[in-house]
């Protein structure tokens, strides 16, 4: 059931047809796991927390340093130096205290990736390099859950997500680590603030659909932005015939 004060929050979204009373319950009821609270997460965590998704767990080992300030609009100066994870569940909880934040200080590994999963629906990656990603994707497909990737680098980004077997899967797309440059991270290359925030919301905006269960996700393409030239290009991608993950099974 919905409090009235959740009916009031939400009436905007409500409103809609697509969504309704049911639809916020299946929001309230949801639980989204977002690994990395950097540039992707701040944006994601914002809009899925205003959004009143009921469960969501934050993984991040990192702290808050000046050089994140430009585009990880989550944290503020004076919390340099403080535990992102840890930061952004007090933040978070100020703007939707009716909501359920966890926080895990610690870096996703192949030893805490699958207990964490088991308690969470869908798996945002808004981390920044490949090990991470290769992780994700892997523990989701054989745990059959949807994984949302997301990267970005200096005008520009790309966004897919990955529903296990019925998909192609991150590997499909990547069976090895890219030298291309604009799969740099964004600490070596640089990253125009902005970029982050724009993927996270797509991310958000994916994730809000599959719970919602409306219209088309993003499974079977690849959606791209050049910031510079506002071309943005949905590519599509299918299985691997050569990969090694959805092969295997
Ligand atoms: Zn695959």
């Amino acid at each position: 059931m919905l409090t009235r004060d959740e009916i009031q929050i939400y009436s905007q979204q409500i409103k809609l047809n697509e969504i309704g009373l049911s639809g916020q319950m299946a929001l309230k009821k949801a639980r989204v796991l977002c690994i990395g609270a950097g540039g992707l997460g701040s944006s994601l965590l914002l809009y899925l927390t205003a959004a009143g998704v009921g469960t969501i767990g934050i993984i991040d080992d990192d702290i808050i340093e000046p050089s994140n300030l430009h585009r990880q609009v989550l944290y503020q100066h004076a919390q340099i130096g403080r535990p992102k994870a840890e930061m952004a569940k007090q933040q978070l909880n100020k703007l939707n205290p009716t909501i359920r934040i966890l926080a895990y200080s610690e870096r996703l590994s192949i030893k805490n990736a699958e207990n964490l999963f088991n308690e969470y629906d869908i798996i945002a990656d808004c981390s920044d390099n490949f090990d991470t990603r290769y992780l994700i994707n892997d523990t989701s497909f054989l745990m059959n859950k949807p994984y949302v990737f997301a990267a970005v680098s200096q005008f520009g980004g790309q966004c897919a997500i990955f529903l296990a077997k019925n998909s192609a899967c991150f590997r499909c797309l990547f069976p090895a680590v890219p030298s291309l440059n604009c799969f740099s991270s964004c600490e070596e290359s640089g990253v125009l603030g902005v970029i982050p925030g724009m993927f996270g919301i797509i991310q958000a905006t994916e994730i809000m659909k599959w719970i919602l269960k409306i219209a088309d996700t993003l499974p079977h393409y690849l959606f791209t932005i050049d910031a510079l030239t506002m071309k943005f290009q949905r590519l599509h991608i299918s299985k691997n015939q050569d990969c090694p993950l959805c092969n295997k099974l």
